[in-house]
């Protein structure tokens, strides 16, 4: 009866269930998010711990059987369920978002949730194990990535309970995490698509000096490229402290970001056979382009850091160096 591609695995362990409920920090005056309610399970506890719960669900046999479970009995008119895909639906104002989701839409739901206004308080959800531990990664360690530093930056991220496979029915093929997280209030004042932007070259050989990245002629000519066209527009915004620019970024956020599923993590194998060819490439135009950028890396210490062990903060600075050189990266 579940459908695998719907990623349905029914939570059927109560005392799971309840150890969930209890570390969301539900107040009873809270509007809750539910996504993928399923049969209803969490669904449940939810609407004994808040004043409601809208529960937005893809399946319609799910959204009949939830129906169903709670036609009659004083929950039905605490809880409201919307059929569709919660990618594409306008998501109601909430104050925490508590769910067991189909983990298949891990990333671009978490950067939803992440720009939808306004901020609600916190969300907890179940996500598959390798998913959670990126998303609580720190400087240094293996799964640090740029799905670490994009969440980091907008969200305070805790990993809460493991869950082992056999929780659910059927198991998956994955043991499961539950991760709590609190956006950040106010968000840092920095131009998101800037900073994915910069992110993305840092951690496309994480392990690789910023000094060997940013020497590679594709990274290179796109930047040049941008400065050129930036220059032509003479823009003089800068990544910084522009609500402005918060706001248009904020609404590219989803877009930019949702693309970060673990299978499509684009960091490369850091192999160091490809471009280290490239130091020098004959065109004086070119170089002159290219020390102004290891200018920048230079002036902050930069050339020889590596992604991997890079802080948000170390980001943030490295991003205010290129801007004031009029290097950008959206
Ligand atoms: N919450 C239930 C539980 O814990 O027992 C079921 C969780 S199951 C992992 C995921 C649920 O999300 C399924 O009921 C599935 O039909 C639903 N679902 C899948 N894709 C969805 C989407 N894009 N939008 C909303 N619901 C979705």
């Amino acid at each position: 009866p579940f459908h695998k591609s719907k990623g349905q695995h029914i939570l059927k362990n109560p005392l799971l269930v309840d150890s969930i409920v209890q570390k969301s920090g539900i107040k009873h005056t809270d509007t809750i998010l539910e996504i993928g309610p399923g049969t209803g399970n969490l669904t449940k506890k939810l609407l004994e711990a808040g004043k409601s719960v809208i529960a937005v669900e893809l399946d319609p046999r799910m959204v009949l059987e939830l129906q169903r479970r709670f036609q009659g009995t004083p929950y039905s008119s605490r809880l409201k369920v919307i059929q569709g895909d919660v990618l594409k639906c306008d998501l109601p104002y909430f104050d925490i978002c508590v769910a067991n989701i189909p983990y298949q839409i891990s990333s671009p739901l978490t950067f939803k949730l992440l720009s939808h206004r306004p901020l609600f308080r916190c969300a907890v959800i179940m996500f598959q194990r390798e998913f959670a531990m990126r998303l609580v990664a720190q400087p240094g360690d293996g799964l640090y990535c740029r799905l670490s530093v994009n969440t980091q930056l907008l969200a305070r991220v805790n990993h809460l309970l493991k869950v082992g496979r056999n929780n659910f029915r059927p198991p998956p093929k994955v043991d499961s995490s539950v991760v709590r997280i609190e956006p950040r209030k106010p968000l840092p004042p920095v131009n998101f698509k800037e900073w994915d932007g910069l992110v993305r070259i840092c951690f496309n050989r994480k392990n690789k000096t910023l000094g060997a990245i940013f020497r590679q002629k594709g990274i290179l000519a796109l930047l040049e490229k941008n400065f050129k066209t930036l220059q032509a527009l003479q823009l003089t915004s800068d990544g910084f402290d522009q609500d402005s620019e918060i706001a248009q970024s904020l609404s590219a956020l989803g877009n930019t970001l949702g693309d970060m599923n673990i299978d499509a993590e684009e960091e490369g194998k850091d192999n160091d056979d490809d471009d280290d060819m490239e130091m020098d490439d004959g065109d004086s135009k070119g170089s002159e382009f290219k020390n102004k950028i290891l200018g920048v890396l230079k002036s902050g210490g930069f050339e020889d850091k590596r992604a991997s062990k890079l802080a948000q903060a170390d980001f943030m600075h490295l991003l205010s160096l290129f801007n004031k050189a009029g290097i950008h990266f959206s």
